[in-house]
């Protein structure tokens, strides 16, 4: 077995294929050095090994591998005419994490290793800059007793020691910034440092160059577990197994002078996914300055002023890696006096916005198909260019403005710490959290938040990226914002003035301008562009499942024919009565005590639904209209307070306690599996009689007035073939006397939402023209979970990795899901050409949609706002079923 794999030097061991391997960052180092770009030497230590670690404990590496890493180790020495630990030309390396998945800034980073108090000499000799040598090897120091030797801050509100011990030399050697601290100066910084690790850890930091190597190994390994990493992962599926690999390589510098820089670009902006090389880059600094937002970095474009031979190299080598990946890439180069130099290239996270554009302009280009591009979507990302904007018309004025590093507006109340995002979110407030700038540590906070602030950093900061990669509205760099964390206070400051704000006080972001608004700004909802109609078009023409949407109102209705729903797959009747004034005939129904009583209440529903019903089949134009007949689970509709209580008492004409002793005598113990769906209609049939008779006469009104009508009508909650027999003959009877002598098409079928109906489906689908899963009781029958009370610990389930997910939000394909085949095959047995659909909540999750295609279901029913989500996922799934395998590019 080969642990190591080496690249450089116009060869490599590897493929950008090989990612399982090598990692991301490794493979696409092969992959780059293959194609002869400057890539400086090095090696990967494969994935493979992180397994072994985790398998057998720290330290504890496969018997071969030092061996290995040896002669790596010398192949990197003759490239690059160095040595490793020489006191007169030392080789220095990065030593980098690099997991299958980008897990951006989640795990540890080296740099400038190699260096100790000889080396360190001959690196000031040898490039005759004595300062840059000390500045590297503090940085150097900080960093390895940071992630190595574990010397961290001591709490979320105070800084590292070295930061500390760095501020103070600043202050004794008067030097208002880090450039401007003399050789001297960074030569005590150093001191203190070692001093700093000895006192802290007990141990000395280590001179010898290839203990400091494994060390840095081990620490990089180790960090695939640590808690932000861990974090991340579940955020993102990224299973934990996967491992991270190491990447060893030799150091360029970016910070040897005014002739060096390092930088990040993108082949194309990934906020707007405009065709242009977009970044930043310091002049004489080292890598990590760029991400982590300590020094407010220059745009790409000035780079062609300032290097104009790099910047050529640059435009050249992001050309030629976006051909070759045929996809958007995100770049880190160093220039190192005057030469470029790779040091990564991955396909770039971008907005929904971006991925949009991006896609549509690579087909436009030639460099894509329709196929391709659909399959490169990723559909949940949708989710935010279809969300509200800041009225354009209603803008109020910006109290401060900064970057706009991910588009989208947030509204919120401001907080200060990730922990605090997380607890005021947990809840259930809206908060944006504002920071001088954020680390991986902040990422629980950052999800927790709608919009996340910043006062330092770029485009390309820690917050940004991974701000955009959430999908969340971002601003940073907002130099006007001054952050006191420990008072939970903030300020902003221009223009001669200073509003000041606390914890809890309401800002608005919005950013795709990067302006910050104070209180709420008025939202309107996003115009959906012609990019998005182009893809959509695609899209539509791959996807054989049809989307439709769940609607109560017209206004929903609306809004999802708008994202291109093609028919509502479910109404939920009981909904349409949460107006007060409707309530009140609910109950006075559900709480009559004969019939006669609650057909007087039903006489009032009537009207109220019919006038709905109308309104939805004119909305919908003739696609098919799924309206479900009553299923209130009783303990949703009861009136519990005595004010309620007397409401209804008045409205009947009984007194309260007649009400309460009737409430008392409904209430059940057990209300989800008690007397709801189609239980209601067998007790009392003229509840669905009423319901169906409202839905008959809106649909012959609508026809009258020329519009064609589609109703389809359910039956919810169905466990036995006969309940469903009974009801549909009351249900036929009833429509057709309605509609008299109007001609309109309607179909009777019921919901599967409990595990027996699965089972006996053959029997069922005798009396049904079509089943639709309501997965969401389907899913709360088959674990045994109530819906409305697990979620109390479905999240120690999910965190702890019992469950892979919340079988709520995503479709569990062997329980659930075998449920659903069986009965699809059963009902089909009886039915052949039976319409088969699901509208419980999956059917707006990605991969629950793709499910639903390869059971071979007609149709998903969603929220308005997740069809377009759906549709893509549908189309995904189907081009994924008729691609050979393995040729999913
Ligand atoms: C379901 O159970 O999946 C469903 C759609 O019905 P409801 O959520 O109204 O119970
Ligand atoms: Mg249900």
């Amino acid at each position: 077995m080969k642990f190591v794999r080496q690249f450089g030097g116009g060869s490599a061991e590897g493929r950008a294929t090989d990612k399982a391997l090598l990692g991301g960052k490794g493979a696409n180092l092969a992959e780059m050095a293959s194609l002869g770009l400057p890539v400086p030497p090095g090696f990967t230590i494969t994935t493979e090994v992180c397994r072994h670690v985790m398998a057998h404990g720290a330290g504890s590496y496969p018997p071969g591998l030092d061996a290995e890493v040896a002669e790596a180790m010398t192949q990197v020495e003759s490239l690059t005419k160095a040595r490793f630990g020489d006191p007169t030309q030392p080789l220095l390396v990065s030593v980098r994490s690099g997991a299958p998945a980008s897990m951006p800034g989640m795990m540890d980073t080296i740099l400038n290793l190699g260096l100790n108090d000889q080396t360190v000499a001959a690196l000031a000799q040898r490039s005759g800059n004595p300062r840059f040598a000390w500045d590297c090897y503090r940085r150097f120091v900080a960093m390895y007793g940071e992630v190595v030797m574990g010397v961290v801050a001591p709490s979320e509100h105070e800084d590292l020691a070295f930061d500390r011990l760095l501020e103070d030399v600043k202050r004794k050697h008067k030097a208002q910034r880090d450039q401007d601290l003399s050789e001297a100066a960074l030569r005590e910084a150093v001191g203190l440092f070692k001093a700093e690790i000895q006192r802290a850890t007990g141990q000395a930091f280590p001179d010898d160059v290839t203990a400091q190597l494994w060390g840095a190994i081990g620490a990089v390994f180790a960090s695939w577990n640590n808690p932000r990493a861990d974090y991340y992962r579940k955020l993102n599926g990224i299973p934990a197994a996967m491992g991270t690999a190491v990447n060893v390589q030799a150091m360029v510098f970016g910070n040897l002078g005014d002739d060096c820089a390092t930088g990040v670009a993108f082949t194309r902006n990934p906020a707007t996914g405009a065709n242009e090389l977009y970044g930043e880059f310091l002049t004489n600094a080292q890598g990590e300055d760029v991400v982590a937002g300590v020094r407010t970095p220059e745009p790409i474009a000035a780079l062609a002023a300032k290097q104009p031979a790099a910047h050529a190299e640059l435009v050249r080598v992001a050309k030629l890696l976006e051909d070759h990946f045929r996809d958007m890439q995100d770049l880190e180069f160093t220039i190192q006096r005057g030469q470029l130099f790779m040091l990564q290239t991955r396909a770039g996270k971008r907005t929904g916005r971006a991925m949009i554009k991006v896609a549509v302009d690579l087909v436009g280009e030639g460099v894509l198909s329709p196929r391709d591009a659909v399959l490169r979507m990723e559909p949940s990302k949708l989710d935010e260019v279809l969300h509200p904007m800041i009225d354009p018309k209603a803008r109020p004025p910006a109290i401060a403005k900064g970057l706009p590093a991910s588009p989208g507006a947030a509204i919120g109340k401001i907080v200060f710490t990730a922990s605090a995002a997380a607890e005021w979110a947990q809840r259930g407030e809206t908060v944006i959290l504002v920071r001088t700038d954020t680390s991986p540590e902040d990422i629980h906070g950052m999800k927790a938040a709608s919009g996340i602030l910043t006062s330092r950093g770029g485009m390309t900061s820690h917050a940004a990226v991974v701000a955009r990669g959430m999908g969340k509205c971002c601003v940073t760099s907002c130099t006007a914002l001054r952050v006191d964390a420990a008072k939970r206070t903030c300020a902003f400051v221009g223009g001669g003035q200073e509003i000041k704000l606390k914890e809890g006080d309401t800002l608005t972001l919005d950013g795709s301008t990067g302006e910050v608004f104070l209180g709420p700004a008025p939202l309107v909802p996003a115009q959906l562009g012609s990019e998005l109609d182009k893809l959509m078009e695609w899209v539509d023409s791959f996807r054989r499942l049809k989307v439709r949407t769940n609607a109560d109102t017209p206004a929903d209705a609306r809004t999802a024919r708008s994202f291109g729903a093609e028919g509502i797959g479910l109404c939920r009747t009981e909904h349409m009565f949460f107006q007060p004034e409707r309530l009140l005939a609910v109950r006075e129904m559900i709480l009559a005590g004969n019939e006669a009583g609650r057909r007087a209440a039903l006489a009032k529903i009537l009207p109220m639904q019919r006038s709905d019903f109308a309104e939805l089949f004119t909305v919908m134009d003739g696609l098919p209209v799924t309206i479900r007949l009553l299923d209130p689970p009783l303990h949703e509709f009861l009136p519990h307070t005595p004010a309620e209580m007397d409401e209804v008492a008045a409205a009947v004409g009984v007194p309260r306690q007649a009400i309460a002793a009737k409430v008392a005598e409904l209430t059940e113990a057990n209300p989800m599996l008690g007397h709801r769906g189609c239980r209601l209609a067998i007790t009392f049939p003229e509840i669905y009689e009423i319901q169906t008779r409202a839905i008959g006469e809106a649909a012959a009104e609508v026809a009258r007035a020329g519009i064609a009508v589609h109703p389809e009508i359910m039956i919810p909650l169905v466990m036995v073939p006969e309940e469903l027999r009974r009801l549909r003959e009351l249900v036929a009877r009833t429509f057709a006397a309605a509609i008299g002598d109007a001609q309109i098409p309607v179909t009777i079928g019921t919901m599967i939402e409990l595990p027996r109906a699965c089972v006996v489906a053959d029997q069922i689908a005798a009396h049904a023209d079509f089943f639709s899963f309501g997965t969401n009781d389907l899913t709360q029958t088959t674990y045994g979970l109530s819906r409305d009370d697990a979620g109390r610990f479905l999240t120690t389930y999910i965190e702890s990795g019992v469950l892979p997910s919340d079988p709520f939000a995503v479709l569990d394909p062997e329980g659930v899901g075998a449920l659903i085949e069986l009965a699809v095959r059963g009902g089909r047995s009886v039915v052949p050409n039976l319409k088969v659909g699901i509208c419980g909540e999956h059917g707006g999750d990605p991969s629950s949609v793709g499910f639903c295609h390869r059971a071979g279901l007609d149709y998903v029913s969603c929220s308005p706002f997740r069809v377009p989500i759906a549709r893509v996922a549908a189309a995904r799934a189907a081009l994924a079923d008729a691609a050979p395998a393995g040729s999913k590019k």
